[in-house]
């Protein structure tokens, strides 16, 4: 069995990542304030694993790994969609916000920056990484309403021409 994170429990981000600690265990969806709320399936419990590491300019970080299954309204039907979430990211502890806000953002780095601290919440740590892990919209990935009115509606906006657009910029460009 492994144990149930609590509300109240937190990490020194700083000793996690120069003793390359270990912290796993499960959390509930029923829990976590946010997901309570949107989950259609609060009892579910997510894995996770916590390693302790320092990225490559000597800056502290871990790894996140976590796991489950969380159920939401699809959008379109409002019956429960499943989403499964499998994360594994990289955490890099900024001292401050400035900091935080200082480290460029390269696009194919997949390192998120957060403000550490010597008492940062696992919970809603956790919580805030499972919740960008949703869809904006979940929907079904089956067409779920498929032929309704709402459908045809759609098909029948006119379209406008697209050589109309074109013709004036061509005016502008020479002249
Ligand atoms: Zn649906």
């Amino acid at each position: 069995m492994t144990e149930l994170l609590k509300s109240t429990d937190y990490v020194d981000v700083y000793r996690l990542s120069r003793d390359k600690k270990v912290i796993s265990g499960s959390v509930r969806l029923a829990d976590m304030k946010r997901l309570a709320e949107m989950a259609l399936n609060p009892d579910e419990v997510f894995d996770y694993k916590i390693t302790g590491m320092t990225g490559k300019l000597g800056w502290p970080g871990a790894v996140v790994a976590i796991g489950g299954m969380v159920q939401v309204p699809c959008n379109r039907c409002n019956k429960p969609v499943d989403v499964k979430i499998e994360r594994n990211v990289i955490f890099r502890f900024a001292k401050n916000e400035e900091e935080a806000d200082a480290i460029p953002i390269e696009e194919d780095d997949d390192t998120e920056v957060i403000v550490g601290s010597e008492k940062l919440n696992i919970m809603n740590w956790l919580e805030e990484e499972i919740i960008l892990s949703i869809p904006l919209v979940p929907a079904h990935d089956y067409a779920c309403l498929a032929g309704t009115k709402t459908e045809t509606a759609e098909e029948e906006i006119e379209k406008p021409n697209p050589f109309a657009k074109l013709k004036g910029m061509t005016g502008l460009r020479k002249g």
